[in-house]
């Protein structure tokens, strides 16, 4: 179930793969075959797989949008597009990697806000 009103951009993705891989291994072990040993260890492998999945998704797009960048003639404007793809995806990608503590600042706030009213 995801929430419908999710705070953090990707948020929502976040989570759907999250537990798309515990349901994964959720039939991994009916079938007998389960590939995390510790029950405690499948939360860390969840985040691990919803982590890795919105990266490649990343990295798969961007040798096409570099090769549009590299058919602008003006050069300042392709280092600003560079740039500003540059800097996007290093967000993004930190968003991939600190979901978790993203989350848990935006609910802490909301939760400080909801308090203060
Ligand atoms: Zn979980």
């Amino acid at each position: 179930m995801v929430s419908e009103d999710a705070e953090a951009p990707f948020a929502d993705l976040h989570t759907l793969l999250h537990e798309f891989r515990e349901m994964l291994e959720g039939t991994f072990t009916s079938l007998g075959f389960p590939t995390i040993r510790h029950e405690q260890f499948l939360e860390v492998r969840a985040e691990h797989f919803a982590m890795a999945c919105r990266m490649q998704a990343v990295q798969k797009k961007l040798p096409r949008v570099f090769q549009q960048i590299s058919d602008f003639e003006k050069t300042w404007i392709r280092y600003f597009a560079y740039s500003a793809v540059g800097f996007t995806v290093f967000a993004y990608l930190l968003s991939c990697v600190f979901m978790r503590q993203i989350e848990h600042i935006d609910a802490e706030v909301k939760r400080q806000r909801y308090v203060r009213t």
